[in-house]
């Protein structure tokens, strides 16, 4: 963001170069907006490669990477077999337009981890797989309405773009310019965590609803984890009331355990969306579910859902080898490094005394700067976000790359070593004492 300042000058002459050519030809400079920084202000850093835990910028400045791409790179970045399928699958051809073998194998293999999808469709992002969970969950069952909860994000389909102020069915007014209040208006948005407003609102729509979609544990506003029995409270209102239960998995599918969110809480969605992980690093998402629901896609039913690049065969490729990688030891590592850096992160806020909380959802964290559990978006928006700014930029300027704003996950890979570990310890006491002296 132009003017801001920040305590922590250091070059980064070529990523600014590269982002004012950027500028020139692309909106803001970047093709999804959170990778510009303008929430911590500063130089967005061009990356040129990765290796394990590892990025490197257009500077030649080497970071230990917590974003790992938003989550997809849980093997960490370049794994030689993960590598390895993408080259042998190059060379076979890039696109075919036809069904082939890598697209059965990989929903099989989704198939055979997360018991509630009997089948599965897949797609290229995991906007298109919300997209699509939607438009089967109207078809199949005629009705129109859907709830979502605030603060939870599933891409940017225009029907989900919808935040709301709070208050109790809601309807929402459109949260960006371009989503029209019809688009918006069949979305109900209700505070996330809380059951009654559930319960409110399919007894104030009796046959209208047609889903609840909600993140299976949310990651997108922080970490917020779904209190006891929430899920299940979701699961058993949407069955008693004739409407569908969408888990959307694509950020904790493949993350947060073998089987995701599911094999953490066992909840049995009717439908789930899936993405990030099991593209290996490419576009392949996907969603899946009951096998009688599914049975209304086309050409199986009337609903209608379609791709060129689905089931791509370089991403179905990649995502099936970084899955195949993806056993019990690789998730019992993942958990281990989240637990040692969380640690290291506590106390070094808590060394300098500031104000923090730690939130989990398995191996996915994020740090609010506030004392108070956050247990919805409201909850979330009154941290002191201002004290994310110094500390974000005091880890940058000691090679660790951590996501650009104070309202996100962070996550790790298998591939964070001791090394990489170290040099997050060695940044985090200065980095604590920059978010202590920040001021708003
Ligand atoms: C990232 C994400 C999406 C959107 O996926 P894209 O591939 O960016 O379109 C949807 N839902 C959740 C929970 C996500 O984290």
């Amino acid at each position: 963001m132009a003017g801001v300042s920040y305590p922590y000058p250091y070059e980064a002459k070529v990523s600014q170069t590269l982002f004012d050519r950027a500028s020139l030809v692309t909106p803001g400079g970047v093709n999804s907006p959170v990778r510009a920084f303008r929430a911590v202000g500063g130089t967005p850093r061009f990356m040129v490669s990765g290796t394990g835990p590892y990025l490197t910028d257009a500077d030649g400045r080497e970071y230990v990477d917590l974003v790992c791409s938003w989550g997809p790179m849980i093997l960490g970045h370049a794994h030689p077999a993960v590598v390895e399928a993408i080259q042998a699958a190059v060379v076979r051809g890039t696109s075919f337009g036809t069904p082939g073998e890598g697209e059965v194998a990989l929903a099989e293999e989704i198939v055979a981890r997360i018991e509630p999808v009997e089948q599965v469709r897949l797609v290229s992002s995991g906007t298109e797989a919300t997209m699509s969970a939607i438009r089967l969950a109207r078809g199949f069952t005629g009705r129109a309405k859907i709830v979502k909860f605030a603060g939870c994000y599933h891409g940017h389909v225009d029907s989900l773009l919808a935040a709301a102020g709070s208050g109790l069915a809601t309807f929402a007014l459109p949260d960006t310019p371009g989503v029209t209040g019809a688009q918006a208006g069949d979305t109900i948005v209700l505070p996330y965590n809380d059951l009654e407003a559930v319960r409110a609102a399919f007894a104030a729509h009796p046959g209208e609803i047609a889903c609840v979609i909600t993140e299976a544990a949310p990651g997108n506003m922080g970490v917020v984890p779904p209190g006891e029995g929430f899920n299940q409270g979701l699961a058993d209102l949407c069955r008693a009331n004739g409407a569908l239960y969408i888990s959307d998995e694509v950020m904790t599918g493949f993350r947060t355990s073998r089987a995701g969110w599911y094999g953490v809480d066992g909840v049995k969605p009717d439908l789930m969306t899936f993405g990030k992980v099991m593209g290996g690093g490419f576009p392949a998402a996907a969603f899946g579910g009951r096998a009688d629901v599914m049975g209304h896609l086309a050409p199986a039913g009337p609903v209608y859902q379609a791709g060129t690049l689905s089931g791509n065969p370089i991403a179905t490729a990649a995502g099936l080898a970084q899955l195949r990688l993806l056993d019990g030891a690789a998730y019992e590592k993942v958990d281990a490094v989240s637990a040692r850096i969380q640690g290291l992160v506590t106390e070094a806020l808590t060394k300098e005394g500031v104000a923090h909380r730690l939130q989990t959802a398995s191996n996915m964290f994020s740090v609010f700067f506030t004392e108070d559990e956050v247990r919805d978006y409201d909850d979330a928006k009154k941290q002191e976000a201002f004290r994310f700014n110094g500390f974000f930029h005091s880890m940058l300027s000691q090679g660790v790359y951590l996501p650009p704003s104070a309202f996100e996950s962070w996550f790790v890979s298998t591939a964070h070593d001791e090394k990489a570990i170290e040099r997050i310890a060695a940044a985090l006491p200065a980095a604590a004492r920059a978010a202590a002296e920040a001021t708003a």
